[in-house]
């Protein structure tokens, strides 16, 4: 009755959802805090298109115009944010693969949306505890799935190297690093623990190494297994990634470790952008197996998966350049359209729900 109404609705959704494409693109601008400077944002649609203005060319000529999924203005809150990211995460729970990443310069707000302020208050908390939270929330609601676990792990990648070594493994969905902690949490406060132990990880290795954070990717995946009352298992998994900030470094100006690190943070970042671009040309091969990064994110990045992007920006001025060049990469980004995602869960009636869609298709195509 009501539950397989629900679980339909949820379904249909995700298909409508799959014929728009799997890689949406959202930009968020942060408020500035320098009231003395100039804001280079000229105007933010709610159709996501975004304009800026070059600080150094205030005429007609100096307007650049971006069009995204969706644009958050300085004034947008972090639940605005999570209310649109809410049905990806809802589809982690119908067992397909997500990842969702936070792209853009140091000091534009990458972890301010994904963490938020870990100490103090609840208050701002950012998308890694909300999404948690609502999965949550999903499982304890879905009594046509039994035997659930939720699984979390933290991976911190800093010089394509972190302590650990990816290896896939057959039995798991997506590649897994067997040493790392895999830790089942059962409440968001458990999550809470383990975000804050993560951070304080983070800052002691930026005592040790100077600004650490900006120059390392941090991931959380989250694992999602569970049985349905018919016998079908779901597995899928959610990766939350704050990247190093995408700064370009004047290597005149750099030596030593500094610009090894600049180095390879130019390289996982476009190895990213190649994994991008190869999988919207449609290409044989994608090479994943080009940086940690984009081998840790495979099963989560390809046609089979849905992604989402928030591209950071600052509105100051001086920040210009580096506000152009993130809004051209998330720009490629957004002009991907990929396959339908694939759900891990053999349903028959969700290629019921397929075949439908398909005969639909061909009918409204006889119909033109
Ligand atoms: P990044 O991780 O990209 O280097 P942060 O998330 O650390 O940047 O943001 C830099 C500073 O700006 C932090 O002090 C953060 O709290 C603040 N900040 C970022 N985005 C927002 C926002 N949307 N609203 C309020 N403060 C923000
Ligand atoms: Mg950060």
């Amino acid at each position: 009755g009501y539950y397989k109404v629900v679980k339909e609705n949820r379904t249909l959704y995700n298909m409508v959802q799959d014929l728009k494409g799997n890689i949406r693109v959202y930009c968020r601008i942060r408020p500035s805090f320098r009231a003395e400077t100039k804001n280079v944002i000229d105007f933010v649609g709610d159709d996501g298109s975004l304009v800026i203005l070059d600080p150094l060319r205030p005429q007609k000529e100096g307007k650049k115009v971006f069009q995204f999924n969706r644009v958050f203005s300085l004034t947008a809150t972090q639940d605005e944010v999570f209310k649109d990211t809410q049905p990806l995460i809802r589809s982690v729970m119908d067992g397909f693969n997500v990842c969702i990443f936070a792209y853009g310069q140091t000091g534009s707000g990458k972890t301010h949306t994904m963490s938020g302020p870990l100490s103090g208050s609840m208050k701002d908390l950012g998308i890694n505890y909300l999404a948690l939270n609502y999965l949550f929330q999903l499982s304890n609601g879905r009594k046509d799935i039994i035997n659930y676990g939720i699984h979390v792990q933290m991976v911190e990648i800093y010089n394509e190297q972190h302590k650990l070594e990816i290896r896939s493994s057959a039995s798991e969905n997506g590649l897994c690093l067997p040493d790392a902690t895999l830790r089942a949490v059962k409440s968001p406060t458990d999550v809470l623990n383990l975000m804050k132990l993560g951070e304080m990880n983070r800052v002691v290795s930026s005592t040790a190494i100077n600004n650490r954070s900006s120059r390392s990717h941090s991931v959380v995946t989250v694992h999602v297994h569970g049985k349905d009352i018919s016998g079908n298992t779901l597995r899928s998994c959610l990766h939350l990634v704050d990247l190093a900030g995408s700064e370009r470094v004047d290597k005149s100006e750099v030596t030593g470790d500094r610009l090894k690190e600049a180095q390879y943070i130019n390289k996982s970042l476009s190895c990213l952008g190649d994994v991008i671009t190869a999988l919207a040309q449609k290409n044989s091969h994608i090479p994943y197996r080009n940086s940690k990064l984009t081998l840790l994110l495979q099963d989560s990045l390809g046609g089979h998966a849905k992604t989402l992007m928030f591209a950071h920006v600052s509105p100051e001025e001086d920040s210009f350049g580096e506000t152009v060049s993130t809004l051209k990469f998330a720009q490629r980004v957004s002009t991907v359209e990929l396959g339908a995602a694939r759900l891990n869960k053999e349903s028959s009636e969700v290629m019921q729900l397929k075949e439908q869609i398909e005969s639909l298709k061909k009918a409204l195509a006889n119909k033109e």
